[in-house]
């Protein structure tokens, strides 16, 4: 029996649309080409059916996400083991521009003789000009302050 709103095969209907053994049932086939509740539930079913993905959200390969998670790894690692030296180098920057700052500013200033930087500035520009053994030491003497503030901070870091 068949109303506007019901049918009394709309179940069988659905089931089948379900089960995929719709269009093996001629029974069923007929009987919605000349329902129009069955006929939209079909319409309906087979509207959502080819709106649905049927496969699963693509993924990246395991050994991709492996190798890019060990890759993650290592740089986080080399970025901590580096860190110190970040820090060490920022600060020779630093004060180096800050010495050059200063030597600047006291062998500009009138009167730069008798202040107190002006004799040093004026060696260290004697030793660049002349380019002695002097400078070596001094190239020599401020590498091996620089090699030990840096291990004293990594020591220091480490603990
Ligand atoms: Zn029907």
């Amino acid at each position: 029996m068949t109303t506007h709103l019901h049918c009394e095969k709309e179940g069988l209907v659905t089931r089948a649309l379900a089960n995929g053994a719709f269009d093996g049932d001629d029974g069923l086939v007929t009987h919605a080409c000349s329902c129009p509740v069955c006929s939209e539930v079909v319409l309906v079913s087979r509207f959502l059916k080819a709106e649905t993905p049927t496969a699963a959200p693509q993924l990246p390969d395991a050994g991709i996400l492996w190798w890019r998670a060990q890759l993650d790894l290592k740089r986080n690692a080399v970025a901590r083991a580096t860190r110190a030296v970040r820090v060490v180098r920022s600060l020779a920057y630093a004060a180096a521009a800050a010495a050059i700052a200063w030597i600047l500013f006291e062998t500009l200033q009138p009167g730069a003789l008798n202040s107190s930087v002006a004799p040093y500035a004026a060696s260290l520009i004697h030793l660049l000009a002349n380019g002695s053994g002097e400078l070596a030491l001094f190239g020599g003497v401020l590498a091996f302050l620089t090699v030990l503030l840096g291990s004293m901070y990594i020591l220091w870091a480490e603990n």
